[in-house]
């Protein structure tokens, strides 16, 4: 018998991915959680029927939400996570001996429990002294920060269900206060492939741009997400990430990376035609 895992990415395209063997479901209070095992991804797990994180590709979108920002402004040392429950996303940060506080606020215990049995490759660094977890909801957090952090990664899953919330106008304007003046935001923000998922991308520009000055899309190659083509948010009150990248200073750090470098994050900018067009549409 086979058993593959089989995701929805419209009414008529689906993803399959053949498992070797399902090694944990749950329900909690907030989604369903599932983690297989798979010859091809290796372990994998998905929220809700939707792909998170495989431990074959998650190195694109970690090393993408997090070295962008951390090479435009190398002297980030304040930052907010919100999502991220894998743990990835704080792996990558704490490899910057500069950054000397991190505030992780995921809304869901039971995800961080599971990744810290099943994906230890990416829940590796939680417990690093910098690492403050907080459980709760990210949109109600950041009411209450003024003018705290340097960097805002957003890793949130998509804009239903738990989610929903992280990508508001409500939440852009906070998250706007919540940064310091020469803060930056940085969201996974949806793909521009499927109508959807391009409508609730579109969405998402629009609001961020109402509240910052630069406010910028950049693309990364993800095989398991819908399309494969995902874009990420960079929203700043002071950096560009084009002019502003410091290629020199990140270079001399001499971070070992699968998929990041200087001119990865250069040619990332680089939109093709459709999605500029997406995009100037969603800012008008
Ligand atoms: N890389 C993944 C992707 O784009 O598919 C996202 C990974 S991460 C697992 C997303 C996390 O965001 C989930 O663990 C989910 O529980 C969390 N989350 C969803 N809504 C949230 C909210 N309002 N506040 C904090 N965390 C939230």
């Amino acid at each position: 018998m086979e058993l593959w895992y089989t995701e929805q990415h419209t009414d008529n395209v689906r993803f399959s991915i053949k498992v070797d063997k399902p090694l944990y479901t749950g329900q909690s209070e907030f989604q369903r959680i599932d983690v297989f095992n798979s010859k091809e991804f290796g372990n994998f797990f998905t929220l809700d029927g939707l792909m998170m994180v495989t431990q074959k590709d998650e190195f694109i979108y970690h090393d993408m939400i997090v070295h962008v920002p951390m090479a435009t402004n190398p002297k980030i040392k304040n930052v907010l996570v919100i999502g991220a429950g894998d743990g990835g996303t704080v792996r990558e940060l704490t490899r910057y001996a500069t950054i000397e506080h991190i505030d992780m606020v995921e809304i869901d215990k039971m995800v961080v429990d599971v990744c810290r049995e099943y994906l230890p490759q990416t829940a590796c660094k939680l417990d690093d002294p910098r690492v403050h977890l907080y459980f709760e909801d990210g949109l109600k957090f950041v009411r209450t920060k003024e003018n705290t952090y340097d960097l805002i990664i957003v890793d949130s899953t998509d804009p239903f269900g738990p989610g929903e919330g992280l990508f508001t106008k409500e939440f852009y304007g906070n998250c706007y206060k919540a940064l310091k003046e020469d803060g930056i935001l940085v969201n996974q923000h949806e793909s521009p492939y499927y109508d959807e998922y391009a409508k609730s991308m579109q969405r998402a520009h629009k609001r961020i741009k109402e509240f910052f000055p630069i406010c910028r899309v950049y693309q990364a190659h993800i095989p398991t997400y819908p399309s494969g083509h995902w874009l990420f948010g960079f929203a700043s009150k002071k950096y560009d990430p084009l002019t502003d990248i410091d290629e020199k200073a990140w270079n001399s750090l001499g971070l070992k990376t699968k998929y990041y470098n200087t001119d990865i994050h250069k040619g990332s900018f680089a939109l093709p035609n459709y999605v500029k067009e997406l995009l100037a549409e969603a800012g008008e």
